[in-house]
Order: C-alpha cells, then structure tokens, then sequence
C-alpha cells in the first residue's frame, strides 16, 4: 500500500456541537441542574416539511424546509429563515439554540427559532422563490404567529421574502398580521433602523470592551471582515467615533489603509459596483484571509462561521475581537484565544443588535405605532451597553471569558424561568 496523506486537521466544527462545547462548560460553571440541563439541550420543537413548488418551465420540484423552536419559555420565539443549500436539520437546530441564548443575554422576552430551505435561490426566478415562501409559511402557519414564532431574514432571504411571508400568513387568517414578521419594508411596518442595527451594535460592543481593555478609541486601530451589512455599518460607524478602520475585505480580498480608509467613499464604491470592493483602488490589496493577521487593536470579524480556527488563530494579532459574524470563532480556537489573552466580544452579545431592533419592530407593529429612528437608535444602544456590562460583571464574577459569562447569564435566565414556570 502507498503513503496516504494524513487527513488535515479540520476545524469545520459541527454547529450543534460547537454551541453545545460552550453551552456545557457554561451549565458546569453555573453549576446547572441536570434535569434542566437535558431539557435545555434539546429543541422544544422541530418541523420539517415537504414543500412541492411549480417551477418556471412547468415541472414540479420538492424541496425540504424546516423550522425548529428551541425555546419558547421566555415568550415567543424568534429567528431567521435562510434559503441555502447547506442548510441542514444540525445548523437549524444549533442556530435555533443560539437565538435563545442571544435574545436571553439582551434580556428581550423571546425564545428562540430559526427556519430554513435547502434550495439555491440564485438559482430560482423572484416567482418560483414567492411560491417557494408562501407553501412554506402555508405549511409552518401552525407555528408562526405574533404570540408563538416570529420569523425574520437570513441568508438568503432578505424584505422582500419577509412581505410574501406576512401577506400568506394574514391571508390564512384573514386579516393583516404584520407582527408575525421582522425585517419587513418600511411601509409593510417595518422598523426605521434596522438596516444598520447589528453593526451598531457592534459599534456599541466594540467601544463598551474597549473601555475595559484601555484602548482609547481615537488611538485605536482596527480591521474588518466582511463588509455588507453587518461589516460596513460597523465600519461606518467605528469610524464616526474616531476608530480608524484600517482594513477591510470581501470575497474579492482584503483592502489595506495604514492612514486609515475612507469608508463612506468604500461604501460608495461597493453600492456602485455589484456590491463588491474588487478593483477599489484607494488601498493596498491583500488575500482576503490576511486581514485576519494585520498588527491592529480591534479585529472585528463580519463575514462568516469558523473563520478563527486552531489553524490560525496564532497568527492573529488584535488585543480585541468584536464578532460581528454568527460563529467566526470554532470552539476549539476559544481555548488558544483566552491563553493568548484576548478580549472576545462574543456573537450572542456583539450581533444582538439586530434580533434587539426586531423586538422594536414587533413591539411598533402591536402598538400600532411607529417610532423615529433617533428612539430606535437610544433605545438599542441602552440594550446592548447594559447586556454589555452584565456579561462583564458576570465574567468577573465567575473568572471566565465574556463568551461563558454570555452563556452563563442567558442559561441562567432560561433555567430560572423553567424553574418558576414549573409544569413538568
Ligand atoms: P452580507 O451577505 O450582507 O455580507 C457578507 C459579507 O461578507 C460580504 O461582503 C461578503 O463578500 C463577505 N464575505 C463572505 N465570505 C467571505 C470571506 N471568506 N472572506 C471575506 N469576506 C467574506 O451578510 P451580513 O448580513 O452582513 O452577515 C454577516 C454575518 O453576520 C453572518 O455571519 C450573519 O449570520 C451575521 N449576522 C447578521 C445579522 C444581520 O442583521 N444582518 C445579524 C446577526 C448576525
């Protein structure tokens, strides 16, 4: 027999499992009882449909959809629905625990969900991607509802999926529901705000753990990856705080500004060109990757999962990270990461900005009121700042690292609330 390549370590982490690495060394800290321990490592609830579609050219296509209620003890739950072909039952399901967690550590009143279609939607026309959403939501009316599971976007699915979604709901029950929904149009009811919220959030996240690092925001420097929604808000408004943003990337790689970059002038340039940096000419061009490794005081990470693995998390040089992506760091990496002494601004705190302005949005449409976004803005910015400084007491607390102190404080809350609830 030959010489066979040894297999490279691979730090793609399982979801659920990832979630549940952190979820177990926070219910140890907590010293969590065991019966709510297995209670809370499984969804509440999962439902995979079977979803028959008429394509354009006339044949019949079945595509599997799922959505998967984690927890709705502390209200009703919430959490996007993503059309992706990697979609699986695992990501929904670990996704669906991340949401309990975010929305607990942000202390609004919702569980948490998260939905999603195995399907391609670059691929589909706009009318084969509505019938795909409205025999979805026909088919999970049962679990939406403004009182029992709030949908939002994902990947892949944005307003426009949000509106076929509202208007098949309120038809099946024949009437307008727009709480049913986040992330709707404006004018369907959606929340003045909430294009920005996450990265503001991260705005917000990033400045609060500077504070306790000693990084003077005017002096720091800082890099980010990704830079669509969450990435250039955050950007754009890192900067107007005096951050100076000296890196950024996409998918066509990473581009560099010792002086500092001109984000508005960036943001400009994407919105003009297909929305991609490819070809912007006011900066080095680096591999997209290298952005990971720049000698800067914030790294905010804002594009993807596992991006900081134990491959490379040696190389990565920031006093800070702010994730501004759902998972960038692989649970194994954590370990490395906390030798080496860096602050992690943890997913479940620093990307709550947007579930928070959600919330705003739901508690507009029930009110059959609209807020201004200056009172959006405050209100948000007041949620994260105190979630903030709630999981940096309870890491000091507990001496552990502000992601288990995030876990340890929303863990904490679920339990007790199963606890007062009782009813087993
Ligand atoms: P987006 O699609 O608007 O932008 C993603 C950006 O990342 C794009 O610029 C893309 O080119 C870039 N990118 C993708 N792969 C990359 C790579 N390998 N290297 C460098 N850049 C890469 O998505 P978004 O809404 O900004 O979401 C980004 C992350 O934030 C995701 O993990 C998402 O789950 C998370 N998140 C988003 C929100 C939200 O409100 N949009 C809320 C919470 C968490």
């Amino acid at each position: 027999m030959g010489y066979i390549e040894p297999a490279p370590i691979k730090d793609k982490e399982n979801p659920f499992e990832s979630m549940m690495s952190r979820f177990n060394i926070a219910a140890d800290a907590l010293g969590l009882d065991e019966e709510v321990y297995n209670v809370l490592k499984s969804p509440a609830k999962q439902v995979t449909v079977s979803l028959p579609i008429t394509m354009d050219d006339g044949s019949i296509k079945v595509f599997e959809g799922h959505r998967v209620v984690h927890s709705n003890i502390l209200g009703p739950s919430k959490g996007g629905v993503r059309y992706d072909m990697d979609v699986t039952i695992d990501e929904v399901k670990a996704l669906a625990a991340w949401m309990t967690w975010k929305c607990a550590v942000v202390d609004i009143p919702y569980g948490g969900a998260k939905g999603g279609i195995k399907c391609d939607p670059r691929s589909m026309s706009a009318g084969e991607i509505e019938r795909l959403t409205r025999a979805f939501t026909a088919q999970m009316a049962e679990i939406f509802g403004p009182d029992r599971d709030i949908p939002a976007p994902d990947m892949g699915t944005g307003p426009r999926e949000m509106a076929w979604l509202m208007d098949e709901y309120s038809k099946i029950q024949g009437m307008t529901v727009n709480a049913v929904v986040t992330g709707k149009p404006l004018v369907l009811g959606g929340s003045l705000g909430r294009t920005e919220a996450t990265g503001r959030g991260v705005m917000v996240s990033a400045l609060s753990a500077m504070g306790k690092v000693g990084l003077i925001p005017s002096q720091a420097t800082c890099a980010i990856q990704g830079f669509g929604n969450v990435g250039s808000w955050a950007a754009k408004l890192l900067t107007e705080r005096g951050v100076k943003v000296i890196a950024v990337s996409d998918l066509s790689g990473a581009y560099v500004n010792k002086n500092g970059l001109d984000i508005d002038e960036c943001i400009e340039y994407r919105n003009m060109n297909n929305g991609t940096l490819e070809g912007y000419k006011n900066a080095d061009h680096i591999p997209g990757d290298d952005i990971l490794y720049l000698d800067v005081d914030v790294l905010v990470p804002a594009a993807k999962e596992d991006v900081i693995t134990v491959q490379n998390v040696e190389k990565v040089k920031a006093k800070l990270i702010v994730e501004g992506a759902n998972g960038p760091t692989s649970a194994k990496a954590d370990a490395i990461i906390n030798e080496k002494g860096i602050m992690v601004a943890p997913d479940i705190l620093a990307n709550a900005g947007g579930v928070t302005v959600s919330y705003f949005e739901w508690v507009q449409n029930r009110l059959g009121y609209k807020w201004t976004a200056e009172r959006v803005n405050r209100r948000s910015d007041r949620i994260m700042k105190d979630a903030f400084d709630r999981v940096y007491k309870t890491s000091k607390e507990y001496n552990v690292p502000l992601r288990i102190a995030a876990y340890i404080l929303a863990i904490d809350k679920v339990a007790k609330t199963y606890k007062y609830r009782g009813g087993f």
